[in-house]
């Protein structure tokens, strides 16, 4: 699974593992994986509008995840992040992830 993510050009769903001809793995295998890829911070869960789970491979330090999400085709593309937005927090509270984002139409879907 992790070289299917490293193969990848953005983010996968768990249903893409399950329907992956190379893999073969059965649904608690492919959940169980995940989220232990999540869990050791190899890759990252992109909270879902849709209601669909996206995971993405962690890019190297990143404390502010960006995304762009195509409203029609639903591909999400990793977006570089230059700046973190100033999020005022509670005192005492320790930002330890941000994750942003933007949805719109992707060039393929805006050139049709
Ligand atoms: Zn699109």
């Amino acid at each position: 699974m992790l070289e299917v993510f490293l193969k990848a050009n953005g983010a996968l769903t768990y249903d893409y593992f399950l329907s992956h001809p190379s893999l073969q793995l059965n649904r608690v295998t492919i959940f169980r994986v995940l989220n232990l890829f999540a869990n050791k911070r190899i890759i990252h869960r992109i909270p879902a509008t849709d209601n669909i789970n996206r995971y993405l491979l962690q890019q190297a330090s990143a404390l502010v995840h960006a995304n762009f999400m195509c409203n029609k085709c639903k591909s999400i593309i990793p977006l570089e992040t230059i700046v973190s937005p100033k999020v005022k927090l509670p005192k005492d509270y320790i930002p330890q992830n941000v994750e942003i984002i933007i949805g719109g139409l992707c060039a393929a879907c805006n050139n049709n």
